[in-house]
């Protein structure tokens, strides 16, 4: 392309994409393709020719209307209410699209220092934002953020620095032990399965994932004795993932209790790691009402959320913070000969390949930067108040309507629900008819909501429930009314 073709082309880009954000109601929310529709539309080899110029493109626009939209579940729909959001933003497309623009790799200082600084300045901003411990931030010295891929990559991460802390403390290699809820996300068993903690995922010996309490919070005292255990059995615990907002329900961890429980054990003076996936709740912490969740924060060794989950920045970015950089470096940092430069050898600077898995990145920090900046803090503060805010709204509905019941309390922008059971009804026929009202609602294509199964407290059966994850831009209380009215429509056939 030309530069001027570029030009045309770009704009021509960028209007399409607003209005798909405009049209994004005319769509059904989820994709309604059969398996292989949309490949069957795409031609079985690649293009000879090229496109050319201008001209060329009409077929590109074309098949972005013939063959991708009708292809794509519509995550930026205002009535998108599954699993967790995953927002984008005007501001976080430009500074996509501008981090795509400039192509630089920021892996090292000194192949781009503003990559590097701006990334670093900027995680510092979103600690100070969410109120993080100081320890967190570059200006302790010994902490600091980098972003990461995914809430997975950060946790895997965490978990290679807890393996080499542990095994230079110890001296010698040794049986090593990870610890999680049941309810925690599936990325901290694939991070045991790639650190090789664990040989498959039936390794319950090395990764002890932990039966919960009444609120699908980790319970300090199964914890505690999982651990005791281990070490009489002349295993070594080395890592701790806690969550603070878990997938299923949006339950959060007690991590002063749990760093108690390491502290007494014996696990924090043998090097052992306290990592907390925050992936969704994180964003939430903008605002000071939801910061209870940080009490005890100062004890963990490394914390993650996602951005690109709630707080307006596409994917992928997620905000990974520890207190002990040197540890990651310890884990991660190998040093080829045509990578040496002065700066590295100063010590004076950041080198970012160091503190994750591949060795290139882009520069990172644009998007980010361009959403803190474009919204402010008082900005974000009030666009998670507004989903919470809707999200309580929609648990009032459900409480007041005597055909459903709260399956846990709303956690911040995520209310679990489910059809009550009828008197003397089956659990299983109680599952179904959740089942089909999901499969009702979301077959509509005027929404779209996932599920997901609790396990049964106090000996209690397992139950299927609905998920209301709020947290698209573009949702207003009429959108989720809209879903509420549907809801309670089906129900009568329910
Ligand atoms: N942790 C939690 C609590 C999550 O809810 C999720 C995804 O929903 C993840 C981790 C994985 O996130 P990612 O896709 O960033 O790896």
């Amino acid at each position: 392309l030309s530069s001027e073709e570029f030009r045309r082309l770009g704009h021509r880009m960028v209007d399409w994409i607003a209005d798909y954000w405009s049209r994004l109601e005319s769509f059904p929310v989820r994709a309604a393709v059969a398996p292989g529709e949309v490949m069957a539309k795409l031609p079985a080899h690649p293009p000879e020719d090229g496109l050319g110029g201008d001209e060329g493109w009409e077929a590109v626009f074309r098949d972005l209307e013939e063959v991708v939209l009708p292809g794509i579940t519509h995550w930026q729909s205002p009535s998108f209410f599954a699993y967790f959001p995953a927002n984008a933003s005007g501001p976080a497309v430009l500074g996509e699209l501008l981090s795509a623009g400039l192509g630089v790799q920021g892996m090292l200082w000194s192949t781009s220092p503003a990559a590097t600084e701006m990334e670093t300045r900027v995680l510092d901003w979103l600690a100070e934002l969410t109120g993080l411990p100081a320890s967190f931030r570059s200006d302790s010295g010994t902490g600091g953020g980098v972003i990461q891929g995914t809430a997975s990559e950060a946790t895997l991460v965490a978990m290679v620095a807890a393996r080499e802390r542990v095994r230079r403390a110890l001296g010698r290699e040794t049986e090593l032990v990870a610890y999680t809820s049941t309810q925690a996300h599936s990325s901290v068993l694939k991070a045991a399965m790639l650190s090789g903690v664990v040989r498959g995922v039936s390794d319950d010996v090395h990764l002890r994932q932990l039966g919960t309490d009444g609120t699908y919070a980790l319970r300090p005292e199964v914890l505690e004795q999982a651990i005791r255990e281990d070490l009489a059995a002349g295993r070594q615990p080395f890592f701790v993932c806690a969550s603070l907002g878990t997938t299923s329900s949006g339950a959060m961890d007690p991590v002063r209790a749990i760093s108690e429980v390491l502290e007494r054990t014996g696990f924090t003076a043998s090097g052992g790691w306290l990592h907390v996936d925050a992936a969704w709740a994180g964003s939430a912490l903008v605002c000071p009402e939801h910061r209870a969740m940080l009490e005890g924060l100062e004890a963990v060794d490394s914390f993650a959320f996602n951005p690109h989950k709630w707080l307006l920045t596409n994917f992928d970015c997620n905000a990974f913070y520890t207190r002990e950089r040197k540890a990651l470096l310890d884990a991660l940092s190998v040093m080829p000969e045509y990578l040496r430069n002065a700066a590295t050898a100063s010590g004076a600077v950041i080198d970012y390949r160091d503190w994750q898995v591949p060795l290139g990145r882009r520069f990172r920090a644009l998007k980010l930067w361009f959403v803190l900046r474009h919204y402010g803090a008082k900005g974000l503060r009030a666009y998670i108040r507004e989903h919470v805010r809707q999200a309580e709204l929609f648990a009032s509905w459900v409480e007041a309507d005597e055909r459903f019941e709260l399956s846990t309390p709303r956690s911040l922008a995520l209310v679990c629900f489910r059809l009550r059971p009828a008197p003397g009804e089956a659990p299983a026929a109680t599952d179904a008819r959740n089942r089909q009202l999901l499969d009702r609602l979301n077959a509509g294509g005027k929404a779209f909501l996932t599920h997901t199964v609790l396990p049964g407290v106090d000996g209690a059966p397992a139950r299927y429930v609905l998920r209301m994850a709020i947290g698209s831009p573009r949702t207003e209380e009429r959108h989720v009314r809209a879903v509420w009215e549907q809801l309670a429509a089906l129900a009568k056939e329910a």
